[in-house]
C-alpha cells in the first residue's frame, strides 16, 4: 500500500480534504457504494431527493468557499483542532502500550456529532432548504443538529419516540433552548424505529422544504460518504498530531466505538493506507450473546437492506431488524454504516467489542486516573484499548477516539455502581 506524502499542500476542497484513500482496493467508488455495500434502497417518493442531496452535496464538496465555510465553523465553533493527549496515568493502570485520548468530548456540545451537523446545515443552506429535519434517539444527534442549525438560521424538527421524550427529558428541553420544534411519535414502540419512519415521511412529503439530516455513516447514498468527509477531519488531526509528537512515527493502533460508525469512520480513514497500523472498531456486547442483549451488527448480523442502504443487519426471526441492548444509547442499532462492512471483508479494520460490565470499569478508571469523564459509548473503545495494552507492550501505543463526554451517562451510571456515601461533618 501507498503512503500519504508527509507534507502535501493544504487541501483547498473538502474532496481534497477527505479523500484520504490512495489504496486502489480500499478506495470506494463515487456513487455510494463500497463493494457490495451501501447505495440507496429506496421507495420513489424518496429516490429524487436523495439523488438532489447527492449532487448537490458532490458539487459542494469540489467549492473552495464551501470548505473555508465548514473550517472555520469548526475552528470558531467547534474549537478544532481537539487535542491528542497522552493519558500517562491510564497507561500506567493499563500497564503496557502507551494510550491516547483523541479528546472530542471537548468539542461545543460535547462530542464528534457536531462535526457532521455543521457540514450537513451548511449543506442545506446551499440548497436553498428551510428546515433540518432528522430523527434521534438519545437525543444526542438532535442537540448537535438543534445547535449547527441555529447557528446558521435554519429550522430544526426532530422526530423522537415518545418513550424517548420521557426518558431523555434534559435532551428535549436542549433542543427545544436551541430552537428546535421537537415531535413525540406515538405509534407502534414509540421509539427511535418510528421516529425514523415518522421522520421520512414528511421529508417524503416535502422534499423541497427539507434536508433530512442523518446521524451516522448510515442511511442512503450520499449520507455514508457525507458523514465520513465531514468527520474525516478527526483522523486526519490525529495522524499529524501523532507524528509531530511522536518523532515522525505512527500508533500501532487506532481505537473506537461503533453505533452507527461515524467516530470510528472519522479517526480511521486518514489512517487506512498505513498498513502497519491496526484500526480496531468497538461493538457494544451488551449484558450477553442472546439476541436483544447486545448491538454486535458486525460479528452476529447478515447482509440485509435497512434504512435505504445494503449494509449488515440484526435481524430476529421474522427478518425484521432485532431489539439491540447496550449501556450506551449511542451504540445501540441493529445495523452499521456500509463503509465498514467493506473495510472487514477487505480485512483492514478488526471489529471487537467490549461488554457492558468492563466498559463500565473502564468509565470509572479514565474518571479516576485522568479526571475526565467519558461517554459510555466512548468508554467501549477505553475497554479494549486496556484489553490490549498489556499484549502490545510498552513499546506500542494506542490512539483511542474519546468520541464525547460522560455527563449526559451520570445519572445511569450512578444507578449501576457502588458510589461512597458523603461523609457527614456536623
Ligand atoms: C452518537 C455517539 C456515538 C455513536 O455514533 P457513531 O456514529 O457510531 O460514532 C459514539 N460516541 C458518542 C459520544 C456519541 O454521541
Amino acid at each position: 500500500m501507498l503512503n500519504h506524502p508527509e507534507s502535501s499542500a493544504a487541501p483547498s476542497t473538502l474532496a481534497e480534504a477527505a479523500d484520504l484513500i490512495r489504496t486502489p482496493e480500499l478506495k470506494p467508488t463515487n456513487d455510494g457504494h463500497f463493494g457490495a455495500y451501501g447505495g440507496a434502497v429506496l421507495p420513489d417518493a424518496l429516490a429524487r431527493p436523495m439523488e438532489d442531496v447527492a449532487k448537490a452535496y458532490e458539487e459542494a464538496r469540489q467549492d473552495p468557499a464551501f470548505y473555508a465555510e465548514y473550517t472555520r465553523l469548526l475552528r470558531d465553533v467547534v474549537g478544532r483542532p481537539t487535542p491528542l493527549m497522552l493519558a500517562e496515568r491510564l497507561t500506567e493502570a493499563a500497564g503496557g502500550a502507551k494510550i491516547f485520548l483523541k479528546r472530542e468530548d471537548l468539542n461545543h456540545t460535547g462530542a464528534h456529532k457536531i462535526n457532521h451537523t455543521l457540514g450537513e446545515v451548511l449543506l442545506a443552506k446551499r440548497m436553498g432548504k428551510q428546515t433540518v429535519i432528522a430523527e434521534t434517539g438519545a437525543g444526542q444527534h438532535g442537540v448537535a443538529l438543534a445547535a449547527a442549525a441555529a447557528l446558521v438560521g435554519l429550522d430544526c424538527e426532530i422526530h423522537m419516540g415518545a418513550v424517548d421524550v420521557a426518558k431523555q427529558h434534559p435532551n428535549v428541553v436542549r433542543m427545544q433552548l436551541l430552537g428546535a420544534k421537537v415531535v413525540s411519535v406515538e405509534r407502534g414502540g414509540a421509539t427511535l424505529k418510528e421516529a425514523v419512519d415518522s421522520a421520512f415521511e414528511v421529508y417524503a412529503q416535502y422534499p423541497e422544504q427539507y434536508l433530512y439530516a442523518i446521524g451516522s455513516v448510515v442511511g442512503p447514498h450520499p449520507f455514508p460518504t457525507l458523514v465520513r468527509d465531514f468527520q474525516a477531519i478527526v483522523g486526519a488531526e490525529t495522524r499529524t498530531q501523532f507524528l509531530q509528537g511522536n518523532d515522525g512515527t505512527l500508533p500501532t493502533a487506532v481505537i473506537a466505538s461503533v453505533g452507527g460508525g461515524s467516530n470510528a469512520m472519522g479517526a480511521f480513514t486518514a489512517f487506512l493506507d498505513d498498513d502497519d497500523v491496526r484500526l480496531i472498531g468497538v461493538e457494544p456486547g451488551g449484558s450477553g450473546s442472546e439476541l436483544g442483549q447486545h448491538a454486535m451488527t458486525m460479528s452476529k448480523g447478515a447482509t440485509g437492506v435497512l434504512h435505504g442502504m445494503t449494509t449488515r443487519v440484526l435481524t430476529d426471526a421474522t427478518g425484521e431488524p432485532a431489539p439491540v441492548h447496550s449501556i450506551a444509547s449511542g451504540l445501540d442499532y441493529p445495523g452499521v454504516g456500509p463503509q465498514h462492512v467493506f473495510l472487514a471483508e477487505a480485512g483492514r479494520v478488526e471489529y471487537v467489542s467490549a461488554n457492558d460490565g468492563h466498559t463500565l470499569e473502564a468509565f470509572q478508571l479514565v474518571s479516576r486516573t485522568e479526571g475526565i469523564i467519558p461517554a459510555l459509548e466512548s468508554s467501549h473503545a477505553i475497554a479494549e484499548a486496556l484489553r490490549l495494552a498489556p499484549q502490545l507492550g510498552s513499546y506500542a501505543s494506542i490512539v483511542v477516539n474519546l468520541s464525547g463526554r460522560g455527563d449526559k451517562d451520570i445519572d445511569y451510571v450512578a444507578d449501576k455502581i457502588e458510589l461512597a456515601t458523603p461523609e457527614v461533618v456536623r
